[in-house]
């Protein structure tokens, strides 16, 4: 399969084949300019869960003082917690107009 984009506005056009082994479109880099990708849309539920790393609970425990445990807590809470989040909208922007489109309900 093959995703072609065209603005019917301008006529910038783009095809981007699917590559043949993993079925995969590699979009930021193929477009080169020609269309703007944007993360339009992203759901974040309310579901955010820690699975806690053995070493990280260690490394806080060992922490003596409150600087230790931020610095702790900064450098490495985010691999520590799980955000349920799913795509929902993809904004695509001519390179060439100001014209664009959503897609949407992904
Ligand atoms: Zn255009």
């Amino acid at each position: 399969m093959k995703l072609l984009i065209i603005c019917e506005y301008c006529n910038n056009s783009i095809e981007l084949p699917a590559d043949g082994y993993n079925h995969q479109i590699n979009f930021s880099s193929a477009v080169d300019g020609k269309f703007k990708l944007d993360h339009y849309g992203v759901e974040i539920k309310n579901d955010v869960s820690a699975s806690l790393d053995i070493n990280f609970v260690e490394d806080l425990a060992k922490a003596r003082n409150t600087d230790k445990v931020t610095q702790i807590l900064e450098d490495r809470i985010e691999e520590n917690l799980s955000i349920d989040s799913k795509l929902t909208e993809l904004r695509i922007d001519c390179g060439k107009c100001d014209n664009y489109f959503i897609l949407s309900n992904l």
